[in-house]
């Protein structure tokens, strides 16, 4: 049964689903728990890559458990770093960057994504992002300074030029309880 309209990763698979290839380079800007990872490692098939970021040991562990169970490992980088640092570990075209914005569920709320250093990160991703590659940011607006890096994003993305982006906003308008946003920037061509 789709449910793509009540939960913003289901929405985003349906998005994504012809713009991630086998054989692709992809990274994983938020890896938490790694369900996202677990994604973009299936979708890019064994000669794919994906780069995964996160600045917790928590998420890495947990990951690299999930990765491990679906023998995914080998295709999968595991760095714990910042994702404002990508340009340090990518050297190659990408066709999707995910982003999925916030805290860790059930770990430390404190350590959550921050409006600068996301938007340093949005920025080099769309630099290593090939033509009609996408960069998908789902954003949750429910916690302490959620919106102020909501805005941020939303301003940013909202001015990059016609020309070369395609820039889309997906809201659940009905939803009670501060639901997230889903905003995928497209690269049209090289610039
Ligand atoms: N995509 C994940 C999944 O599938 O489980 C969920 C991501 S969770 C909402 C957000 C993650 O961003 C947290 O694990 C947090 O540690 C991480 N994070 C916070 N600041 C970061 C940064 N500067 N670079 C990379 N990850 C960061």
């Amino acid at each position: 049964k789709a449910k793509y309209l009540t939960k913003v990763t289901d929405l985003n698979k349906v998005l994504l689903e012809d713009v991630i290839n086998e054989g692709d380079t992809v990274i994983d800007a938020t890896m938490g728990n790694g369900y996202d990872t677990k994604y973009l490692a299936q979708k890019v098939g064994e000669n794919g890559v994906v780069y995964s970021f996160d600045v917790q040991e928590e998420a890495i562990k947990s990951t690299k458990k999930r990765l491990e169970k679906e023998n995914l490992l080998n295709r999968v980088n595991l760095i714990l770093d910042g994702h404002e640092n990508i340009d340090a570990y990518v050297k190659n075209e990408v066709s999707c960057v995910l982003f999925n914005l916030g805290y860790l569920p059930r770990a430390k709320h404190q350590i959550i994504t921050k409006s600068d250093t996301t938007l340093q990160a949005i920025k080099k991703s769309l630099n290593l992002l090939k033509p009609h590659g996408v960069i998908s940011i789902a954003i949750y607006t429910g916690h302490e300074g959620g919106m102020d890096e909501c805005n941020a994003v939303f301003d940013y993305a909202s001015k990059l030029d016609q020309s070369n982006f395609n820039v889309l906003n997906c809201n659940f308008v009905n939803q009670v309880n501060n639901p997230p946003r889903l905003i995928l920037i497209e690269k049209k061509k090289e610039y």
